[in-house]
Protein backbone atom coordinates (compact mmCIF):
# COMPACT_ATOMS: atom_id res chain seq x y z
CA UNK A 1 0.00 0.00 0.00
CA UNK A 2 1.32 3.24 -0.84
CA UNK A 3 -1.12 6.03 0.28
CA UNK A 4 -1.31 8.86 3.04
CA UNK A 5 -4.34 11.36 3.35
CA UNK A 6 -3.34 14.34 0.88
CA UNK A 7 -3.92 17.67 2.58
CA UNK A 8 -7.23 17.91 0.64
CA UNK A 9 -8.53 15.15 2.47
CA UNK A 10 -6.98 16.00 5.98
CA UNK A 11 -8.50 19.40 5.62
CA UNK A 12 -11.80 17.57 4.58
CA UNK A 13 -11.51 15.86 8.08
CA UNK A 14 -11.11 19.18 9.96
CA UNK A 15 -14.28 20.39 8.03
CA UNK A 16 -16.55 17.94 8.48
CA UNK A 17 -15.40 17.07 12.53
CA UNK A 18 -16.32 20.75 12.85
CA UNK A 19 -19.59 20.56 10.98
CA UNK A 20 -20.34 16.58 12.51
CA UNK A 21 -19.54 18.64 16.13
CA UNK A 22 -21.77 21.11 16.07
CA UNK A 23 -24.97 19.87 13.67
CA UNK A 24 -24.84 16.18 14.28
CA UNK A 25 -23.42 15.30 17.79
CA UNK A 26 -25.99 17.14 20.03
CA UNK A 27 -29.50 16.23 18.15
CA UNK A 28 -28.52 12.08 18.01
CA UNK A 29 -30.71 11.54 21.14
CA UNK A 30 -33.56 13.87 19.88
CA UNK A 31 -33.26 11.72 16.48
CA UNK A 32 -33.22 8.49 18.22
CA UNK A 33 -36.48 9.09 20.35
CA UNK A 34 -38.30 10.76 17.58
CA UNK A 35 -37.62 8.37 15.28
CA UNK A 36 -37.48 10.64 12.43
CA UNK A 37 -35.38 11.47 9.47
CA UNK A 38 -33.33 14.05 9.94
CA UNK A 39 -33.86 16.31 6.82
CA UNK A 40 -32.66 19.13 8.42
CA UNK A 41 -29.45 18.10 9.19
CA UNK A 42 -29.07 16.40 5.68
CA UNK A 43 -30.22 20.11 4.46
CA UNK A 44 -27.05 21.62 6.02
CA UNK A 45 -24.40 18.56 5.24
CA UNK A 46 -25.75 18.82 2.05
CA UNK A 47 -24.65 22.52 1.29
CA UNK A 48 -21.04 22.06 2.22
CA UNK A 49 -20.97 19.33 -0.01
CA UNK A 50 -21.07 16.44 2.03
CA UNK A 51 -24.09 14.11 0.72
CA UNK A 52 -23.21 11.64 -2.00
CA UNK A 53 -19.60 13.61 -2.43
CA UNK A 54 -18.45 11.38 -5.18
CA UNK A 55 -21.24 12.11 -7.62
CA UNK A 56 -19.50 14.49 -10.28
CA UNK A 57 -20.01 18.39 -9.97
CA UNK A 58 -22.02 18.14 -13.48
CA UNK A 59 -24.89 16.31 -11.44
CA UNK A 60 -24.92 18.57 -8.62
CA UNK A 61 -21.91 16.59 -6.47
CA UNK A 62 -18.51 17.22 -4.94
CA UNK A 63 -16.69 15.03 -7.04
CA UNK A 64 -14.71 13.76 -4.53
CA UNK A 65 -12.67 10.46 -4.53
CA UNK A 66 -13.54 7.46 -2.41
CA UNK A 67 -11.39 7.74 0.31
CA UNK A 68 -12.68 11.19 1.10
CA UNK A 69 -16.51 9.65 1.33
CA UNK A 70 -15.02 7.16 3.72
CA UNK A 71 -13.62 10.31 5.61
CA UNK A 72 -17.12 12.00 5.77
CA UNK A 73 -19.23 8.56 6.81
CA UNK A 74 -16.34 7.95 9.68
CA UNK A 75 -16.35 11.45 10.96
CA UNK A 76 -20.43 11.70 10.85
CA UNK A 77 -20.96 8.44 12.46
CA UNK A 78 -18.32 9.61 15.24
CA UNK A 79 -20.61 12.43 16.12
CA UNK A 80 -24.16 10.22 16.01
CA UNK A 81 -24.18 6.39 15.13
CA UNK A 82 -27.84 6.89 13.95
CA UNK A 83 -27.96 10.53 12.54
CA UNK A 84 -24.27 9.76 10.98
CA UNK A 85 -25.10 7.05 9.44
CA UNK A 86 -28.74 8.13 8.02
CA UNK A 87 -26.95 10.83 5.95
CA UNK A 88 -24.56 8.39 4.52
CA UNK A 89 -27.14 6.39 3.02
CA UNK A 90 -29.23 9.12 1.51
CA UNK A 91 -27.45 8.28 -1.64
CA UNK A 92 -27.44 4.65 -1.20
CA UNK A 93 -29.15 4.75 -5.05
CA UNK A 94 -26.74 6.63 -6.75
CA UNK A 95 -23.84 4.56 -7.37
CA UNK A 96 -25.91 2.50 -9.61
CA UNK A 97 -26.87 5.65 -11.72
CA UNK A 98 -23.81 7.23 -11.75
CA UNK A 99 -21.82 4.28 -13.15
CA UNK A 100 -24.56 2.32 -15.15
CA UNK A 101 -27.07 5.07 -15.88
CA UNK A 102 -27.68 6.68 -19.16
CA UNK A 103 -27.00 10.47 -19.04
CA UNK A 104 -30.47 11.58 -19.02
CA UNK A 105 -31.09 9.68 -15.46
CA UNK A 106 -27.93 11.08 -13.79
CA UNK A 107 -29.29 14.43 -14.96
CA UNK A 108 -32.29 13.53 -14.09
CA UNK A 109 -31.83 11.76 -10.72
CA UNK A 110 -28.33 12.64 -9.00
CA UNK A 111 -28.48 16.58 -8.15
CA UNK A 112 -31.60 16.41 -5.98
CA UNK A 113 -30.15 13.96 -3.51
CA UNK A 114 -26.34 15.51 -3.78
CA UNK A 115 -28.64 18.47 -2.79
CA UNK A 116 -30.31 17.14 -0.17
CA UNK A 117 -33.45 17.94 -0.87
CA UNK A 118 -34.27 13.76 -1.36
CA UNK A 119 -33.06 10.95 -0.58
CA UNK A 120 -32.62 7.52 -2.23
CA UNK A 121 -32.78 3.84 -1.98
CA UNK A 122 -31.54 0.19 -3.51
CA UNK A 123 -34.01 -2.67 -2.95
CA UNK A 124 -32.40 -6.13 -3.40
CA UNK A 125 -33.83 -8.01 -0.13
CA UNK A 126 -37.34 -10.07 -0.02
CA UNK A 127 -39.26 -11.51 2.38
CA UNK A 128 -37.72 -14.84 1.07
CA UNK A 129 -34.60 -14.39 0.29
CA UNK A 130 -31.41 -11.92 1.49
CA UNK A 131 -27.98 -13.32 1.06
CA UNK A 132 -29.19 -15.36 -1.88
CA UNK A 133 -29.66 -12.03 -4.19
CA UNK A 134 -29.97 -14.58 -7.62
CA UNK A 135 -33.33 -15.94 -5.84
CA UNK A 136 -34.98 -12.71 -5.85
CA UNK A 137 -38.53 -13.21 -7.31
CA UNK A 138 -39.46 -9.51 -8.12
CA UNK A 139 -40.37 -9.76 -11.56
CA UNK A 140 -40.18 -7.61 -15.03
CA UNK A 141 -42.24 -7.57 -17.69
CA UNK A 142 -41.75 -6.20 -20.92
CA UNK A 143 -44.18 -4.14 -22.54
CA UNK A 144 -43.79 -2.43 -25.48
CA UNK A 145 -43.01 0.82 -24.13
CA UNK A 146 -41.16 -0.47 -20.70
CA UNK A 147 -41.87 -2.86 -17.90
CA UNK A 148 -44.34 -3.46 -15.40
CA UNK A 149 -43.24 -4.91 -12.02
CA UNK A 150 -44.68 -6.74 -9.53
CA UNK A 151 -43.05 -8.18 -6.03
CA UNK A 152 -42.18 -7.37 -2.35
CA UNK A 153 -38.71 -5.75 -1.03
CA UNK A 154 -38.35 -5.93 2.74
CA UNK A 155 -35.42 -3.82 4.86
CA UNK A 156 -35.29 -1.23 2.40
CA UNK A 157 -33.17 1.60 4.23
CA UNK A 158 -35.22 4.72 2.75
CA UNK A 159 -38.03 2.81 1.03
CA UNK A 160 -40.69 4.92 2.42
CA UNK A 161 -39.29 8.26 2.25
CA UNK A 162 -37.08 7.80 -0.53
CA UNK A 163 -37.64 10.15 -4.25
CA UNK A 164 -36.70 7.27 -6.12
CA UNK A 165 -35.20 3.62 -5.57
CA UNK A 166 -33.18 1.29 -7.69
CA UNK A 167 -35.23 -2.18 -7.86
CA UNK A 168 -34.05 -5.32 -8.81
CA UNK A 169 -36.00 -7.74 -10.78
CA UNK A 170 -36.44 -11.15 -12.73
CA UNK A 171 -36.51 -10.31 -16.28
CA UNK A 172 -35.36 -13.97 -17.55
CA UNK A 173 -36.25 -15.78 -14.11
CA UNK A 174 -35.28 -19.00 -16.10
CA UNK A 175 -31.76 -17.53 -16.02
CA UNK A 176 -31.18 -17.21 -12.16
CA UNK A 177 -28.75 -14.50 -11.83
CA UNK A 178 -27.60 -14.08 -15.48
CA UNK A 179 -31.42 -13.04 -15.32
CA UNK A 180 -31.52 -10.05 -13.39
CA UNK A 181 -31.96 -6.04 -13.92
CA UNK A 182 -31.97 -3.08 -12.18
CA UNK A 183 -35.07 -0.32 -12.27
CA UNK A 184 -35.01 3.58 -11.63
CA UNK A 185 -38.50 3.73 -10.14
CA UNK A 186 -40.11 7.18 -8.79
CA UNK A 187 -41.74 6.49 -5.62
CA UNK A 188 -44.69 8.82 -6.66
CA UNK A 189 -45.87 6.20 -9.21
CA UNK A 190 -48.39 4.21 -9.10
CA UNK A 191 -48.48 0.77 -7.56
CA UNK A 192 -45.29 1.40 -5.01
CA UNK A 193 -46.24 1.24 -1.84
CA UNK A 194 -44.25 1.16 1.44
CA UNK A 195 -44.79 0.36 5.14
CA UNK A 196 -42.21 1.40 7.55
CA UNK A 197 -40.23 -1.45 9.67
CA UNK A 198 -39.65 -0.96 13.10
CA UNK A 199 -35.96 -2.39 14.64
CA UNK A 200 -33.60 -2.93 17.13
CA UNK A 201 -31.72 0.52 16.18
CA UNK A 202 -31.19 3.49 13.81
CA UNK A 203 -33.85 4.34 15.04
CA UNK A 204 -33.93 8.05 12.99
CA UNK A 205 -33.52 5.86 9.75
CA UNK A 206 -36.25 4.64 7.55
CA UNK A 207 -36.49 0.88 6.76
CA UNK A 208 -39.42 -0.45 4.57
CA UNK A 209 -41.20 -3.04 3.26
CA UNK A 210 -42.36 -2.38 -0.39
CA UNK A 211 -45.14 -4.13 -2.36
CA UNK A 212 -44.95 -2.92 -6.02
CA UNK A 213 -48.16 -3.79 -7.46
CA UNK A 214 -48.03 -3.71 -11.77
CA UNK A 215 -45.63 -0.73 -11.40
CA UNK A 216 -45.27 0.62 -15.05
CA UNK A 217 -41.71 1.62 -15.46
CA UNK A 218 -40.89 3.51 -18.71
CA UNK A 219 -38.19 1.63 -20.70
CA UNK A 220 -35.80 4.96 -20.48
CA UNK A 221 -35.74 3.57 -16.65
CA UNK A 222 -33.87 0.22 -17.12
CA UNK A 223 -30.28 0.92 -15.64
CA UNK A 224 -27.79 -0.36 -18.27
CA UNK A 225 -28.09 -3.23 -19.82
CA UNK A 226 -31.07 -5.66 -19.59
CA UNK A 227 -29.76 -9.04 -17.42
CA UNK A 228 -27.01 -7.37 -16.15
CA UNK A 229 -28.15 -6.06 -12.94
CA UNK A 230 -26.42 -9.09 -10.72
CA UNK A 231 -23.21 -7.83 -12.44
CA UNK A 232 -23.93 -4.47 -12.15
CA UNK A 233 -24.42 -5.19 -8.00
CA UNK A 234 -21.34 -6.95 -7.48
CA UNK A 235 -19.12 -3.76 -8.46
CA UNK A 236 -21.91 -1.68 -6.01
CA UNK A 237 -20.89 -3.92 -3.52
CA UNK A 238 -17.75 -3.50 -3.34
CA UNK A 239 -17.61 0.27 -2.72
CA UNK A 240 -20.97 0.20 -0.62
CA UNK A 241 -19.43 -2.43 1.42
CA UNK A 242 -16.15 -0.16 2.24
CA UNK A 243 -18.97 2.73 2.82
CA UNK A 244 -20.31 0.22 5.41
CA UNK A 245 -17.09 -0.61 7.23
CA UNK A 246 -16.62 3.09 7.35
CA UNK A 247 -20.05 3.78 8.99
CA UNK A 248 -18.74 1.07 11.47
CA UNK A 249 -15.18 2.94 12.02
CA UNK A 250 -16.69 5.79 12.93
CA UNK A 251 -19.44 4.26 15.46
CA UNK A 252 -16.51 2.27 17.06
CA UNK A 253 -14.28 5.73 17.16
CA UNK A 254 -17.40 7.46 18.67
CA UNK A 255 -17.90 4.87 21.57
CA UNK A 256 -14.27 4.07 22.46
CA UNK A 257 -13.52 7.85 22.63
CA UNK A 258 -16.56 8.04 25.06
CA UNK A 259 -15.42 5.49 27.32
CA UNK A 260 -12.05 6.66 27.27
CA UNK A 261 -13.77 10.02 28.55
CA UNK A 262 -15.71 8.28 31.22
CA UNK A 263 -12.93 5.67 32.64
CA UNK A 264 -10.66 8.71 32.94
CA UNK A 265 -13.71 10.17 34.95
CA UNK A 266 -15.30 7.72 37.39
CA UNK A 267 -13.90 6.48 40.35
CA UNK A 268 -14.53 2.90 41.46
CA UNK A 269 -12.36 1.49 44.67
CA UNK A 270 -10.39 5.42 44.79
CA UNK A 271 -9.04 5.50 41.74
CA UNK A 272 -10.54 6.28 38.27
CA UNK A 273 -11.55 4.05 36.19
CA UNK A 274 -8.84 3.95 34.04
CA UNK A 275 -6.42 2.99 36.26
CA UNK A 276 -7.61 -0.07 36.98
CA UNK A 277 -5.88 -2.60 34.44
CA UNK A 278 -8.82 -4.68 33.48
CA UNK A 279 -10.30 -1.37 32.08
CA UNK A 280 -7.43 -0.13 31.01
CA UNK A 281 -6.96 -3.33 28.89
CA UNK A 282 -10.74 -2.96 27.58
CA UNK A 283 -9.13 0.19 26.13
CA UNK A 284 -6.19 -0.91 24.43
CA UNK A 285 -8.43 -3.40 22.70
CA UNK A 286 -10.26 -1.36 21.20
CA UNK A 287 -7.81 1.52 20.48
CA UNK A 288 -6.03 -2.03 19.04
CA UNK A 289 -8.89 -3.01 17.04
CA UNK A 290 -9.88 0.42 15.32
CA UNK A 291 -6.67 1.41 14.45
CA UNK A 292 -6.45 -2.31 12.46
CA UNK A 293 -9.85 -1.55 11.12
CA UNK A 294 -8.48 1.92 9.46
CA UNK A 295 -5.82 0.27 7.57
CA UNK A 296 -8.24 -2.23 6.04
CA UNK A 297 -10.83 0.59 5.28
CA UNK A 298 -8.68 3.05 3.82
CA UNK A 299 -6.54 0.75 2.09
CA UNK A 300 -10.42 -0.77 0.19
CA UNK A 301 -11.03 2.77 -0.58
CA UNK A 302 -7.79 3.89 -1.48
CA UNK A 303 -7.73 0.81 -4.55
CA UNK A 304 -11.09 1.89 -5.73
CA UNK A 305 -9.69 5.41 -6.13
CA UNK A 306 -6.60 3.60 -7.59
CA UNK A 307 -9.33 2.16 -10.48
CA UNK A 308 -8.18 -1.17 -8.93
CA UNK A 309 -11.24 -2.43 -6.48
CA UNK A 310 -10.51 -5.34 -4.67
CA UNK A 311 -13.79 -7.29 -3.63
CA UNK A 312 -11.94 -9.47 -1.45
CA UNK A 313 -10.08 -6.16 0.17
CA UNK A 314 -13.72 -4.44 0.31
CA UNK A 315 -15.35 -7.70 1.69
CA UNK A 316 -12.49 -7.82 4.35
CA UNK A 317 -13.04 -4.28 5.57
CA UNK A 318 -16.52 -4.28 5.94
CA UNK A 319 -16.34 -7.90 7.59
CA UNK A 320 -13.63 -6.74 9.70
CA UNK A 321 -14.66 -3.48 10.95
CA UNK A 322 -18.76 -4.06 11.88
CA UNK A 323 -17.75 -7.30 13.96
CA UNK A 324 -14.93 -4.78 15.37
CA UNK A 325 -17.82 -2.34 16.09
CA UNK A 326 -20.05 -4.65 17.84
CA UNK A 327 -17.32 -5.85 20.27
CA UNK A 328 -16.02 -2.37 20.85
CA UNK A 329 -19.62 -0.78 21.66
CA UNK A 330 -20.36 -3.88 23.68
CA UNK A 331 -17.12 -3.14 25.80
CA UNK A 332 -18.28 0.86 25.90
CA UNK A 333 -21.51 -0.35 27.63
CA UNK A 334 -19.47 -2.28 29.58
CA UNK A 335 -17.31 0.37 30.71
CA UNK A 336 -19.87 2.61 31.84
CA UNK A 337 -21.62 0.20 34.06
CA UNK A 338 -24.85 0.48 35.04
CA UNK A 339 -25.07 4.13 33.06
CA UNK A 340 -23.99 2.20 29.22
CA UNK A 341 -27.47 0.69 30.09
CA UNK A 342 -29.23 3.70 30.70
CA UNK A 343 -30.64 6.66 27.85
CA UNK A 344 -28.58 8.96 30.06
CA UNK A 345 -25.37 8.45 28.03
CA UNK A 346 -25.10 7.60 24.10
CA UNK A 347 -23.17 4.15 24.30
CA UNK A 348 -26.44 2.15 24.19
CA UNK A 349 -27.59 3.77 21.27
CA UNK A 350 -24.09 3.12 19.67
CA UNK A 351 -24.38 -0.44 21.03
CA UNK A 352 -27.75 -0.87 19.03
CA UNK A 353 -26.87 1.16 15.75
CA UNK A 354 -23.84 -0.79 15.50
CA UNK A 355 -25.53 -4.31 15.59
CA UNK A 356 -26.83 -4.34 12.19
CA UNK A 357 -23.75 -4.05 10.66
CA UNK A 358 -22.77 -7.44 10.51
CA UNK A 359 -26.56 -8.19 8.92
CA UNK A 360 -26.80 -5.82 6.24
CA UNK A 361 -24.93 -5.12 2.99
CA UNK A 362 -24.17 -8.83 3.33
CA UNK A 363 -23.69 -10.72 6.57
CA UNK A 364 -20.29 -11.77 7.76
CA UNK A 365 -21.13 -15.43 6.93
CA UNK A 366 -21.57 -14.21 3.11
CA UNK A 367 -18.08 -11.82 3.54
CA UNK A 368 -16.13 -14.70 4.61
CA UNK A 369 -18.00 -16.47 1.82
CA UNK A 370 -16.64 -13.80 -0.72
CA UNK A 371 -12.97 -13.89 1.06
CA UNK A 372 -13.10 -17.71 0.80
CA UNK A 373 -14.14 -18.04 -2.92
CA UNK A 374 -11.63 -14.83 -3.81
CA UNK A 375 -8.37 -16.71 -2.27
CA UNK A 376 -9.44 -19.79 -3.33
CA UNK A 377 -9.03 -18.70 -7.00
CA UNK A 378 -6.06 -16.30 -6.76
CA UNK A 379 -3.49 -14.84 -3.89
CA UNK A 380 -4.68 -11.43 -2.61
CA UNK A 381 -1.44 -10.56 -0.83
C1 LIG B 1 -31.58 -2.04 9.10
C2 LIG B 1 -31.46 -2.79 7.82
C3 LIG B 1 -31.31 -2.08 6.63
C4 LIG B 1 -31.23 -2.76 5.41
N1 LIG B 1 -31.17 -2.05 4.24
C5 LIG B 1 -31.28 -2.71 3.06
C6 LIG B 1 -31.40 -1.98 1.82
O1 LIG B 1 -31.34 -0.74 1.79
N2 LIG B 1 -31.57 -2.69 0.67
C7 LIG B 1 -31.64 -4.05 0.65
O2 LIG B 1 -31.81 -4.62 -0.42
N3 LIG B 1 -31.53 -4.77 1.80
C8 LIG B 1 -31.36 -4.13 3.00
N4 LIG B 1 -31.28 -4.84 4.17
C9 LIG B 1 -31.36 -6.29 4.11
C10 LIG B 1 -30.03 -6.99 4.40
O3 LIG B 1 -29.11 -6.72 3.37
C11 LIG B 1 -30.32 -8.48 4.58
O4 LIG B 1 -31.04 -8.62 5.79
C12 LIG B 1 -29.07 -9.31 4.60
O5 LIG B 1 -28.46 -9.33 3.33
C13 LIG B 1 -29.35 -10.77 5.03
O6 LIG B 1 -30.41 -11.31 4.34
P1 LIG B 1 -31.62 -12.01 5.13
O7 LIG B 1 -32.06 -11.11 6.20
O8 LIG B 1 -32.60 -12.48 4.14
O9 LIG B 1 -30.93 -13.27 5.83
P2 LIG B 1 -30.73 -14.73 5.20
O10 LIG B 1 -30.14 -14.61 3.85
O11 LIG B 1 -31.99 -15.47 5.36
O12 LIG B 1 -29.65 -15.33 6.20
C14 LIG B 1 -29.99 -15.74 7.52
C15 LIG B 1 -28.70 -16.24 8.19
O13 LIG B 1 -28.15 -17.32 7.42
C16 LIG B 1 -26.82 -17.01 7.04
N5 LIG B 1 -26.56 -17.53 5.69
C17 LIG B 1 -27.28 -17.35 4.55
N6 LIG B 1 -26.70 -17.97 3.52
C18 LIG B 1 -25.58 -18.56 3.99
C19 LIG B 1 -24.54 -19.34 3.41
N7 LIG B 1 -24.53 -19.63 2.10
N8 LIG B 1 -23.55 -19.79 4.23
C20 LIG B 1 -23.54 -19.50 5.54
N9 LIG B 1 -24.49 -18.74 6.16
C21 LIG B 1 -25.49 -18.28 5.38
C22 LIG B 1 -26.75 -15.50 7.04
O14 LIG B 1 -25.41 -15.04 7.20
C23 LIG B 1 -27.61 -15.16 8.26
O15 LIG B 1 -26.86 -15.34 9.43
C24 LIG B 1 -31.29 -4.19 5.40
C25 LIG B 1 -31.40 -4.88 6.60
C26 LIG B 1 -31.50 -4.21 7.79
C27 LIG B 1 -31.67 -4.99 9.06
Amino acid sequence: MNFKFSEEQKLLREAVREFAEKEIKPYGREYDEKGEYPWDILRKAAKLGFIAADVPEKYGGADLDYLSCVIIAEEFCRADSSIGSALVAASLGCPMVKYFGSEEQKEKYLPKIASGKAVSAIAITEPDCGSDVAAIKTRAEKTDNGWILNGTKTFITNGSIAEWVVILAKTKPEEGYRGISAFLVETSWRGYEAKRIKKMGLNCHDTAEIFLKNVFVPRENLIGKENNGFYQLMRFFNESRVSVAAVQLGIAIGAYERALEYAKERKAFGKPLIEHQAIQFKLAEMFKDIEAAKLLVYKAAWLIDQGKPDPALSSAAKLFASEMAVKVTYEAVQIFGGYGYSKEYEVERYYRDARVGTIYEGTSEIQRLVIGRMIAKKSIF
